[in-house]
C-alpha cells in the first residue's frame, strides 16, 4: 500500500496553493460581507487551469480525477477559501463536470465541457424538492414528453448558483412512482438553460456561504430538447450516483480544509493569547478538543482519498465517501465551534473570522446529505441492518 502523493498530485496541491495565496482571509471576509461571488478568485482559478482538473483533455481540462480534485479543494479551503472552495468545484466540476463526462453524449460533451474547463460556464443542479426533501425518489417535478423536447413542471428548492448559472443539471420524473415499479426508477436526467422560458429562479435568504446564491426555481412548462436528456429515459437513479459519491467527496474535502484553517487560527491565537500568566493554549480544557478534531479530520482525509480512489477507477465507493462526509462534517464544524471558543469573545466578532467558518461549515452537516441519511446508508448498506423507514 502506497500513501504517497505522485509528483502530478503534488503539483496540483503547489499549482492551487499559489492561486489561493494571492487570496487572503480579509479578501474572503469582503466577499461573505458583501454577499458577492468571488469573480477575481473565480478568474485566477480559470487562467491557471483549475477549474477543468476532472474533464478530459480533448476537451480542455486536465483528465485528472475526484482524487486529485480533493487535493484542490483541501488546499484552497484552508487557504482561507474555506466552504466557497467546496460549492465552487461542487458546482461546476461535480454537477457540471464529472455527470457529463461519465454520461454525456458526444454532443452534450461538446457543448459543455469546454466552457467549465475555461470558466466560461458555470452549473447548478436542481434536485431537492419541497415535498421530498431527503427521500429523493419522492420529487414530483415532472417531465413529459411532446415532439421532439420534454415539457418540465414542478418545484425545486435550496438550487445553488442557479442565479449566476449557465447550465443546469435537473432530476425530474419522466414516469411515476406508481408505474415504475421501484421507486428509484423512472427518474431522468436532463442539462437545460436555466434561463429557459418558463424557469423562475427566485432567491432564498440563509445563514452563510454568502458567496454562493441559494434559490427556489419554478418550472412551468420549460421546453427541453431531447438531447438534453442525460443517458437512458428513466435510468437516470444510477447515473446519478456518480454524481453524488464525488459532491460527498468534495464536500468531505472542503470540510478537511476548512477544519485545518479554523484549528490553524485558534492555534496560533491559544499560543500568543496569555491570561492567568500563560498561554492559553497551555490549558488541556482549550487543547485536547482541538487535538481530538485534528484526529478525526485526518482520518476523514484518508477515508476521503479511498473513496476518490475507488470512484476514479470505477469501483462501488458509497460506503467510503458516505462515512467520511459523516466525520469530517461534525469534525470541521466542531473545530469551529471550538475556535470560536478558544478565541473567546473575540471569536465572536467579524474580525476574527472564526464566527465566518463557523457559521460556513454548519451547513455541511445538512448538505448535500445530512448527517443523519449518511448513518442511515452505513446502518443499511455497510451493516445489514433492515430500513427503519418506509418509501
Ligand atoms: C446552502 C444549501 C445549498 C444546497 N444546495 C443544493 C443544490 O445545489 N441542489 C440541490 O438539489 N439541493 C441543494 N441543497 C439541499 C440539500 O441537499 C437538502 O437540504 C438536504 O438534502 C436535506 O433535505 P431537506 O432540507 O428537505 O431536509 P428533510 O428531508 O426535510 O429532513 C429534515 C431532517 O429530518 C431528518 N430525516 C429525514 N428523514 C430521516 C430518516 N429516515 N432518518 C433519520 N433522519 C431523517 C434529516 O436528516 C434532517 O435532519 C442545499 C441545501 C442548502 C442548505
Amino acid at each position: 500500500m502506497d500513501f504517497a502523493l505522485t509528483e502530478e498530485q503534488r503539483m496540483v496541491q503547489h499549482g492551487v496553493r499559489d492561486v489561493a495565496r494571492r487570496f487572503g482571509l480579509e479578501y474572503w471576509r469582503e466577499q461573505d460581507a458583501r454577499r458577492c461571488f468571488p469573480e477575481e478568485f473565480w478568474k485566477a482559478l480559470a487562467e491557471g487551469g483549475w477549474l477543468g482538473l476532472v474533464i478530459p483533455p480533448e476537451y480542455g481540462g486536465s483528465g485528472l480525477g475526484t482524487l486529485e480534485l480533493a487535493l484542490a479543494i483541501e488546499e484552497l479551503a484552508a487557504s482561507g477559501a474555506g466552504a466557497s472552495a467546496g460549492f465552487i468545484f461542487i458546482l461546476n466540476s461535480v454537477f457540471g463536470a464529472v455527470t457529463i463526462a461519465r454520461h454525456g453524449s458526444e454532443e452534450q460533451k461538446r457543448r459543455y465541457l469546454p466552457g467549465l474547463a475555461g470558466g466560461t460556464l458555470e452549473f447548478c443542479m436542481a434536485l431537492t424538492e419541497p415535498g421530498a426533501g431527503t427521500n429523493t425518489p419522492r420529487i414530483t417535478t415532472t417531465a413529459r414528453r411532446d415532439g421532439d423536447s420534454y415539457v418540465v413542471n414542478g418545484r425545486k428548492i435550496f438550487i445553488s448558483g442557479a442565479d449566476r448559472a449557465g447550465g443546469m443539471l435537473l432530476i425530474a420524473r419522466t414516469s411515476s412512482v406508481s408505474t415504475s415499479g421501484k421507486a428509484t426508477d423512472g427518474m431522468s436526467l436532463f442539462l437545460l438553460d436555466p434561463r429557459s422560458p418558463g424557469l423562475e429562479i427566485r432567491p432564498i435568504d440563509k445563514l452563510g456561504v454568502h458567496t454562493s446564491s441559494t434559490n427556489f426555481g419554478y418550472f412551468d412548462n420549460v421546453r427541453i430538447p431531447l438531447a438534453g436528456l442525460v443517458g437512458e429515459e428513466g435510468r437516470g437513479w444510477r447515473l446519478l450516483l456518480d454524481t453524488l459519491n464525488p459532491e460527498r467527496i468534495a464536500t468531505t474535502a472542503a470540510c478537511v480544509g476548512t477544519g485545518e484553517l479554523v484549528l490553524r487560527l485558534a492555534v496560533d491565537y491559544a499560543r500568543q493569547r496569555a491570561v492567568f500568566g500563560a498561554p492559553i493554549g497551555t490549558h488541556q480544557g482549550l487543547a485536547f478538543p482541538l487535538a481530538r478534531h485534528k484526529a478525526h479530520l485526518e482520518l476523514a482525509r484518508l477515508m476521503n482519498h479511498k473513496a476518490a480512489w475507488a470512484f476514479d477507477r470505477g469501483l462501488p465507493c458509497g460506503a467510503e465517501a458516505n462515512m467520511a462526509k459523516y466525520v469530517a462534517a461534525d469534525a470541521a464544524f466542531q473545530a469551529a465551534d471550538q475556535a470560536m471558543q478558544v478565541h473567546g469573545g473575540y471569536g465572536y466578532t467579524t474580525e476574527y473570522h472564526v464566527e465566518r467558518y463557523w457559521r460556513d461549515l454548519r451547513v455541511f452537516r445538512i448538505a448535500p446529505v445530512t448527517q443523519e441519511m449518511t448513518l442511515n446508508y452505513v446502518a443499511e448498506h455497510v451493516l445489514g441492518l433492515p430500513k427503519s423507514y418506509g418509501a
